[in-house]
């Protein structure tokens, strides 16, 4: 067989990084391609491997890839119609030594916060993810309530755009300490805007539950953005929805979405001034 004179990318080794390399281009479009080996495909230290792809590794983004490369071989048939031998046994690793047992524990824990991160990622991701922008006039309504507000100290407590008390849909919500207030939201909050790790760290309140509708926690600010009034609500939300494949801790445990403020509080009937 010749060798191609031309080509956009040229592999040298046919291991599985090379013909991954090759597989992964090929996905993303990519046409002229040439994989060089020097013998037969795979003769070289893959050759020699076990096949084990165990996903407890020693960092995060190992971890990923690890968890990537199940997920691909598992499909490869499906994609390919070849059958890759790929079985999923579980695995269980012994250690021999209490510093091991030790540095494995570690490992398990910080592994399933990860995995979880992940699922809920993917899940935000497909399912709540919808980005908004307020216009320059929206902004201005919402900061100009929030000067109200703050206006109102005698009521509400003075501290800047910190709100203690809300009244939402005739509920009073009150708010509660800040290190328990992280949220999933169906964006990122227009105005507070600090989004870390994938959550929101934000205002949470909890309300009066005596009412029919059951909302019990409302998350942020309330913000105008399209002629309403919004606030986030907490939703309940099953784990299948979250395709929790893994176990899940509950630390961060809730989704909120975007709903809209029934306008039966008179401070929500702002109106600005034309200048
Ligand atoms: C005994 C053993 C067990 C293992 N078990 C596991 C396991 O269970 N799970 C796991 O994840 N990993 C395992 N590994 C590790 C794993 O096999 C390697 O990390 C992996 O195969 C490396 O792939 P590679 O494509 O980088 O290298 P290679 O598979 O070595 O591929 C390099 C290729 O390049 C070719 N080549 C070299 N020079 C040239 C050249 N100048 N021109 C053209 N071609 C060239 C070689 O012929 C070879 O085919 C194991 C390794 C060993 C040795």
């Amino acid at each position: 067989m010749s060798i191609p004179k031309e080509a956009d990318v040229v592999i040298i080794g046919g291991g599985v990084i090379g013909c991954s390399v090759a597989y992964h281009l090929g996905k993303l479009g990519w046409k002229n391609i040439v994989l060089i080996e020097r013998k037969k495909l795979t003769c070289g230290t893959t050759w020699h491997a076990a096949g084990l792809i165990a996903q407890l590794r020693a960092t995060q983004n190992m971890t990923r890839l690890a968890k990537y490369s199940q997920e691909l071989y598992w499909d490869l048939e499906k994609e390919t119609g070849v059958f890759t031998g790929f079985k999923r046994n579980g695995s269980m690793t012994v250690a021999l030594t209490e510093e091991r047992l030790e540095e494995l524990k570690r490992q398990a824990d910080w592994e399933e916060h990860y995995l979880m991160l992940d699922n809920f990622e993917e899940a935000w991701e497909k399912s709540l993810k919808d980005p908004i922008t307020l216009s320059e006039k929206e902004k201005e309504l919402t900061e100009y309530l929030y000067s109200l507000w703050t206006w109102k100290g005698d009521k509400w407590t003075p501290e800047n755009e910190n709100f203690y008390e809300l009244k939402v849909n005739g509920q009073i919500c009150r708010r509660i300490w800040n290190s328990m207030g992280y949220a999933w939201l169906d964006e990122i909050h227009p105005i507070e805007n600090i989004f870390t790790d994938g959550y929101v760290v934000t205002q949470r309140y909890i309300c009066d539950t005596n009412s029919n509708n059951g909302r019990e926690s409302l998350f942020g600010a309330p913000f105008y953005y399209q002629d309403t009034w919004w606030i986030y609500q907490d939703y309940k939300f099953s784990w299948d929805q979250v395709d929790c494949k893994n176990p899940c801790a509950t630390s961060v445990q809730y989704f909120a979405n975007r709903v809209p403020i029934d306008l039966d509080d008179e401070i929500y009937n702002v109106t600005l001034q034309d200048n």
